[in-house]
């Protein structure tokens, strides 16, 4: 039988089974994959044999165990939140990233403090628009950091602005993103034997992951727009029950109910929640808004974070011993869903290479 070209295969087992992430990756690699309303599309055929797209991309075949290697040097001893070496709550010194981020801004004072202080050139963000879908940015200055502070929950290709940066001559990038993003990035990073040209994830010196359950289709920003009758939208969160849409006018509240039609499919397949192979993973406290929850994951991870404590950057403390079985359970849940979802046979988590050593079920509660 004729070898699939890669570019094919990607498109007929990843674009055109709605498997696609949309982390960007593969757009700008080739100039045949371009980006509409974050949808994800070959514009044109591509003739190459040997394209890096299929390679990279995080719903084509990945073996966690071999990830975990080339990044960690050594197999996982936490099955359910993969390796790390501490697990901290965190908030932002920083006046401004405090202010503006999310929870506690440890995500935009980290990526400040690598642009800052040079050790980056940019950071690689997503910023929100008053309405619709946000835009991928290569950000030089803190200014545009802040400015792409907040959470935007749908699928936004970010990763775009990291090969665009990269096509200017950017170098030493720090890449924000949801899991599935950075697992592209560490799949580009630890390709062999491969032509080197357009292997713009060599350009990262810092990951820092979010935390991410799922992630919701474009078309919500529909239903935001009628819920808030066309007014600007300039913070969404989703504590609990609802989706929280503030406005210059007040809080719009929206039943969690009502927005989980528009959840990705390809999330329900999703087998990292909290971004196993970023340098640092950031999600919420799911009780104190003021804080974060900080996973350090690599020596890389415990460097900076070190770093911008001692700088007066950032504030750490112990994570509360309480809190960890319910997120330990949370993400227990998430990964049992998919192995059972895998041994019913279901299509869409052939990307999925586990061994035993990469997931055992630590007890589950639903
Ligand atoms: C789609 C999505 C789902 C999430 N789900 C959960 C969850 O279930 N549980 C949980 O604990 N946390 C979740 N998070 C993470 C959480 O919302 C915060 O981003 C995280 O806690 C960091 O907070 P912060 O105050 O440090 O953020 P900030 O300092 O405000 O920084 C947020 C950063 O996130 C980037 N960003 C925003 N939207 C996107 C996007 N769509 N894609 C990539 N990057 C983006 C921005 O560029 C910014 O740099 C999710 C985030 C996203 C984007």
């Amino acid at each position: 039988m004729e070898q699939l070209r890669m570019s094919l295969r990607l498109k007929q087992e990843v674009m055109d089974t709605e498997a696609c992430t949309r982390c960007g990756l593969c757009v700008g690699l080739c100039p045949y994959i371009k980006t509409m309303n974050e949808r994800i599309a070959f514009i044109h055929d591509c003739s190459r044999e040997d394209g890096n797209c299929y390679q990279v991309c995080p719903r084509t075949p990945t073996d966690w165990a071999t990830l975990d290697q080339a990044v960690f040097g050594e197999a996982r001893t936490d099955q359910v939140l993969g390796n790390y070496a501490q697990i901290l709550y965190a908030r932002s010194l920083d006046r401004g990233t405090g202010e503006s981020g999310q929870y506690g801004g440890v995500v935009s004072a980290l990526a400040a403090f690598m642009v800052e202080s040079g050790e980056s050139e940019a950071a690689v963000v997503t910023r929100g628009e008053e309405s619709g879908p946000p835009t991928p940015v290569v950000a030089r200055t803190r200014e545009e950091i802040l400015a792409a502070s907040g959470s935007k929950y749908s699928a936004s290709p970010t990763l775009s602005a990291l090969n665009e940066g990269v096509r200017q001559g950017l170098n030493n990038l720090t890449v924000i993103g949801r899991p599935c993003q950075v697992l592209g990035l560490r799949k580009m990073q630890s390709l062999t034997g491969v032509s080197e040209h357009n292997l713009s994830a060599r350009q990262v010196n810092f990951t820092i992951g979010l935390f991410c359950f799922w992630s919701l289709d474009t078309k919500v920003y529909s239903l935001f727009e009628q819920k808030t009758e066309g007014k600007a939208v300039r913070k969404i969160d989703i504590p609990q029950n609802f989706v929280v849409l503030t406005t210059d006018a007040g809080e719009v509240q929206i039943p969690v109910d009502e927005v989980r039609e528009y959840i990705r499919p390809t999330c329900l397949r999703c087998f990292d929640p909290t971004a196993e192979f970023a340098d640092v993973a950031v999600g919420s406290t799911e009780h104190d808004p003021q804080w974060n929850t900080l996973i350090v994951r690599t020596a890389k991870g415990k460097e900076v974070v070190e770093r911008a404590v001692a700088e007066g950057r950032l504030e750490i403390k112990d994570y509360p011993a309480a809190r960890l079985p319910l997120l330990l359970t949370a993400v227990n849940n998430k990964k049992q869903r998919v192995v059972d979802g895998m041994a019913r046979g279901e299509a869409g988590y052939e990307y999925l290479i586990l061994n035993s050593a990469s997931f055992a079920a630590a007890g589950r509660e639903d």
